[in-house]
């Protein structure tokens, strides 16, 4: 047993090496997802669990600051409701799943199972709003859905996967639009602060926006192997769901109007991003925020008298108060073993108390970012705890976005922009026209696609097509 965990760490392959068989094996030997008998669908196991539930409550505890209230809808939307938004159904219709009998009878209309919920909850909505009284609706579900993908990876592309997806209805424009703001910075916030990716952020072209959407906005994270990872979505949807779904209310100039709804989402998949962004050839590298145990204790008990133990359960129940703290006192591994053990799981912090520590009245903390060791007095231990933790939150943030910022380049003409699309180190900025056919190209060409658009580029001519720019876009490949 005592090599186990060193030979399971020995298979994970360098994480230069071999990114996507690196990235399998530290979500299967980190215990935070495995395979399950149905095809794209994967089990997340509690570790990985864990970490989610600490990813959706930064999420959740700002949804709630903002005026939104969570609510459930159902799995199954009929047919004859799906069809009603026409580009909706024909952006969605080739990854939906129905189910067409049940009860052993066929049914007389088929059933999707959710790819998204707008159809649902705008019928719903339908019911519920009435006057301009009713407005704003603010809620959130967080939910499965299912989306039936050919090629899947653990948390990036799976078949049925964890969300949530905000939907809201107002009485103008204006506000909807507002709203669509609030959440994407929320987003981008979460993404920055919580998880410390560094994303980019802005509006999706026509081609990569939201199946029924007027106009999607995204925030995107790059990965090591130069490509972009869509890491939420937030969407003005016009009127166009109101229409098909006949959400109005009586206005308060006695007027009936149709409603202006929004929707925004965040899936598991950040947490690929998260795996991908921050992990190394040792596993796993969790930021404190999201990490079940921030800090896990590893006693080195010495023959004979030990007094190890008892010093090692009084530094737990000291320092839970200011950390998330785990105390590995399983006898059966060695200390060597369990150091494996948490480096591959990404514990922030790890300290190790043996006989050498007590008698100088010190412990060791060893760092899982830089993989470092400091000895700290036991007196300071618990002022300490809460700064590492910071240190290893910000170092984490600030690597990724001098990562993203170095292979971050910049475009003025096609040579330029084709040979950077190509060597696909990471985000290539460029003036652009945003025609569709323009980014069809590009993308016959390079496998790259505009990421977000960010600013106007009056007077500036496209660098692939020469032809007047309108806006600066990041181009990239994509998960
Ligand atoms: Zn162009």
């Amino acid at each position: 047993m005592k090599d186990g965990v060193k030979k399971e760490v020995q298979r994970i392959p360098r994480k230069a090496d071999d990114l996507s068989e690196w990235y399998t094996q530290v979500c299967l030997q980190a215990q935070l997802a495995d395979y399950t008998p149905v095809r794209g669908c994967i089990a997340m196991r509690p570790y990985g669990y864990a970490i989610w539930e600490l990813i959706t409550a930064h999420f959740d505890r700002r949804f709630k600051a903002t005026g939104h209230q969570n609510a459930y809808f159902p799995l199954l939307i009929p047919e004859s409701l799906l069809v009603r938004e026409a580009e909706h159904v024909e952006g969605f219709a080739p990854e939906v799943a129905w189910v067409t009998e049940g009860g052993g009878e066929k049914l007389t209309e088929r059933l999707a199972i959710r790819p998204t919920s707008e159809v649902i909850i705008g019928t719903m909505y339908a019911k519920w709003i009435q006057s301009h009284r009713d407005l704003p609706v603010l809620i959130n579900q967080w939910a499965n859905v299912m989306r039936w993908e050919k090629a899947t990876r653990p948390f990036l592309r799976t078949l049925e996967f964890l969300w949530q997806e905000g939907h809201t209805a107002h009485a103008t424009r204006e506000e909807a639009a507002a709203e669509v703001q609030q959440m994407l910075e929320i987003y981008r916030e979460v993404a920055e602060k919580e998880l410390s990716l560094s994303v980019i952020s802005g509006r999706k072209s026509d081609n990569e926006k939201f199946a029924g959407a007027l106009s999607t906005f995204a925030i995107e994270a790059l990965m090591p192997d130069g490509k972009a990872l869509q890491a939420g979505t937030s969407h003005e949807l016009g009127q166009n769901f109101a229409k098909a779904y006949d959400i109005t209310f009586t206005d308060v100039d006695e007027q009936v109007k149709h409603v202006w709804t929004t929707s925004w989402g965040v899936s598991w998949r950040i947490l690929g991003g998260v795996i991908m962004a921050h992990g190394d050839d040792n596993g796993l590298v969790l930021p404190p925020s999201i990490a079940p145990h921030q800090v896990v204790i590893v006693p080195i008990p010495r023959k004979g008298a030990d007094d190890v133990m008892p010093a090692a359960r009084q530094l737990k129940a000291e320092l839970s108060s200011v950390a998330r703290v785990h105390l590995d006192d399983r006898p059966e591994q060695s200390a060597p073993w369990k150091f494996n053990e948490w480096e591959l799981r990404g514990v922030p912090l790890r300290i190790e108390l043996g006989k050498r520590d007590l008698e100088a009245q010190a412990v060791t903390v060893a760092r899982r970012d830089t993989l470092t060791k400091e000895a700290v007095p036991r007196a300071e231990i618990a002022l300490r705890i809460p700064a590492l933790l910071a240190a290893v939150q910000d170092s984490l943030f600030a690597k990724a976005r001098a990562d993203r910022e170095a292979r971050t380049t910049t475009a003025r003409d096609k040579a330029a922009l084709v040979a950077a699309l190509k060597a696909q180190k990471g985000f290539v900025l460029a003036p652009w026209c945003e025609n569709p056919s323009c980014e069809l190209d590009i993308k016959a060409e390079t496998g790259a696609v505009s990421r977000v658009i960010i600013a106007p580029g009056e007077g500036e001519m496209c660098a692939f097509c020469g032809k007047p720019a309108r806006a600066q876009a990041y181009f990239a490949r994509s998960y």
